[in-house]
């Protein structure tokens, strides 16, 4: 027995699944999940001394790759001064105005502890702004586990096959609006439905969690027009997105300006934070400046704004990063895709700026209905065929790749390798 195997056979008695998070379990591809122990770079070194080329990279955080000297320094310089106080500290205000200048659409910006409170906290905020009750989000989209968006969810609830989970109220699911991703008229045709009802539309600008999908041409700005024309409050959940797509994420690639923005992962460089910002009249209906209550005893902690300072400022400095990675990523992506096609499998590949997906379906994929048309049983030994070669992916065809600046033009040729043999082997060819 592997010590990964047997630390999580210990896991399964203590921890539901084994796991602290659903997607880490392996549960769509099988098998039992490698437990990490250290990273550097682009490689990951598990608990047996085996090493990994990564593509996760803590599921988008790590875009400069592990254990980035700029931002251990930082918390090297931090740690001797204490680690948490529950008062206010310098490094926050550097914080909120570093991220006010790089995403567009942010004018006053609050921190808290994951994606899933910046999700929860800005409907919040949408409701108590307009005094509507509903939301209206897309099918595949993954916004946290927050219960409101536990419905028609992407991600670990739909890899586990549990899109709508126990523990939701009928009160609160029937508060929750789904449509197909990329299909405007269906918003359309909601907002018609519902009216005066729509505090706001949330959506993934571009998704990571049914695998990588983009936004149709005139999707997002369709959404902009109709929000402004309906007084529903534009929601950009850039939790995946932001700092990775462009230096102000998705809605600088697209040109496109919500009213409110959730980011998280990322800005904490790979501890624990989030946040939500936005028009600063909409903000200012947060405690204590309004009357909508959100607090976290831990939010602008001192060692996790200090990572995501030293991590935001290098990608603020050096914008020939997101060239850097868009051309890795485009030989990754294109290379998987001829790989593909010279098997003869004609697979999807999506892919926008470092983020992108290979389905296991020849057919274009825009939403989540196409996205269900995969190959799972494929995709599961092809994940594991990787595995093998050196390679960690998503163990879920419904999850994206991220590249980090750690990818040299020798791991792309790792990765190409790899993937060649390992599609062969998943087929049988
Ligand atoms: N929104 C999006 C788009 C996400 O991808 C995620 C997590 N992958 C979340 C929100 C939730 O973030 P967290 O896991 O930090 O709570």
């Amino acid at each position: 027995m592997t010590s990964s195997e047997s630390l999580f056979a210990r896991a399964q008695e203590l921890i539901p699944g084994g796991v602290n998070s659903p997607v880490r379990a392996f549960r769509s591809v099988g098998g039992a999940p490698v437990f990490m122990q250290s990273a550097q770079g682009a490689w990951l070194t598990d608990v047996d001394g085996n090493t990994y080329v990564d593509f996760i990279n803590s599921w988008g955080p790590m875009i400069l790759g592990h254990a980035f000297p700029p931002v251990q320094e930082a918390l090297a310089q931090a740690l001797p001064n204490s680690f948490s106080f529950g008062a206010p500290t310098r490094r926050e205000v550097e914080m909120a105005e570093l991220l006010i200048e790089m995403v567009p659409s942010l004018e006053k910006v609050r921190l808290v502890n994951s994606g899933t409170e910046a999700t929860m906290s800005a409907i919040r905020v949408a409701r108590g702004y307009t005094g509507r009750p509903k939301i209206l989000k897309f099918e595949g989209c993954y916004h946290g586990h927050g219960d409101s968006f536990l419905i028609a969810a992407g991600s670990g609830a739909l890899t586990l096959g549990a899109p709508d989970s126990p523990g939701v109220t009928q009160g609160v699911a029937q508060d929750t609006l789904t449509v197909p991703y990329n299909d405007l008229a269906a918003v359309r045709a909601a907002i018609d439905a519902n009216p005066e009802q729509l505090a706001a539309i949330i959506i993934e600008p571009v998704v990571g969690n049914m695998g990588l999908v983009e936004p149709a041409h005139g999707f997002l700005a369709g959404l902009r027009a109709l929000c402004t024309q309906h007084g529903i409050v534009l929601i950009f959940d850039e939790v995946m997105t932001g700092f990775r797509l462009a230096a102000g994420g998705a809605q600088e690639r697209f040109g496109v300006t919500p009213d409110l923005t959730t980011l998280g992962k990322i800005i904490g460089g790979g501890l624990p934070v989030g946040a939500y910002g936005g028009r600063a009249d909409i903000m200012n209906q947060v405690a204590p400046a309004g009357k909508v209550y959100q607090a976290g005893t831990l939010s602008g902690n001192p060692l996790a704004t200090a990572a995501g300072l030293a991590q935001l400022r290098y990608l603020h400095e050096h914008p020939e990063v997101y060239q850097q990675l868009e051309t890795t990523s485009t030989r990754l992506a294109d290379g998987t895709r001829q790989i593909a096609k010279e098997l003869g499998l004609n697979y999807t590949v999506n892919q926008v700026g470092s983020m992108f997906s290979l389905f296991f379906t020849s057919e274009p994929v825009t939403n989540l209905e196409d996205a269900k048309k995969a190959d799972l049983p494929a995709f599961g030994r092809y994940f594991h065929a990787m595995l093998q070669r050196g390679i960690y992916l998503a163990p879920s065809q419904f999850e994206a790749l991220f590249i980090s600046t750690a990818i040299t033009d020798e791991l792309v040729e790792k990765y190409l390798t790899a993937c060649r043999e390992s599609l062969i082997e998943a087929h049988g060819l």
